[in-house]
């Protein structure tokens, strides 16, 4: 039987030289992989109260978009700077060259929420720790923090459990 990372394809060189790019666009149109990977995503989180899925851009929205639905709960964009219509919020974060900033509707989550944050990928975790600090200066409280792959030899996994969060990712 094949496993979520039979579905993921390796593309060298993208989106720059020496880069091995993880594409799970063909995760995403399998009908069987995209199921499974929503069911493993979803797993460790059976019977604990959720009340929103906060996907990070922009394969986070795919599926937190679908984990939101199978948990009956909202979902709510991280995004980057610029894209979001409302009043937001903000946050910085370190590329390998430069800064990246990304951003929440400052009215997105309420004091106390549990909110599960969602991405395709965990590398540095640069991206994510962003995410976790938009949740937080919300008031939210982030129950788990949850990938399809995890490359735990770039340090996000240690630096998001540094932070105390709990992470759960379905391959590296
Ligand atoms: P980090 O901030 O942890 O260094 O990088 C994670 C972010 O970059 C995620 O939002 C993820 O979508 C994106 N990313 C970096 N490398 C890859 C890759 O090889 N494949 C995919 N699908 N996303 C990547």
């Amino acid at each position: 039987m094949k496993t979520v990372q039979d579905y993921i394809r390796t593309i060298p060189d993208f989106p720059h030289a020496g880069i091995m790019f993880r594409d799970v666009t063909t995760l995403f149109a399998d009908p069987r992989g995209f199921r499974m990977a929503i069911d493993q995503l979803l797993h460790p989180y059976a019977g604990q109260p959720i009340d929103r899925v906060v996907g990070l851009e922009a394969r986070g929205f795919i599926l937190g978009g679908a984990i939101a639905h199978q948990l009956s709960v909202g979902f709510v964009p991280i995004r980057k700077k610029g894209k979001l219509p409302a009043r937001t919020i903000e946050q910085a974060y370190t590329l390998e060259y430069g800064e990246a900033v990304v951003e929440i509707h400052d009215d997105a989550l309420q004091p106390g929420e549990r909110v599960l944050m969602v991405d395709d990928l965990l590398a540095t975790g640069g991206t994510a720790e962003a995410g976790i600090k938009l949740i937080e200066r919300l008031g939210a409280q982030v129950v788990g923090c949850a990938f399809i792959i995890d490359l735990p030899e770039l340090g996000g996994r240690a630096k998001l459990e540094g932070l105390g969060m709990d992470v759960h990712a379905l391959c590296a």
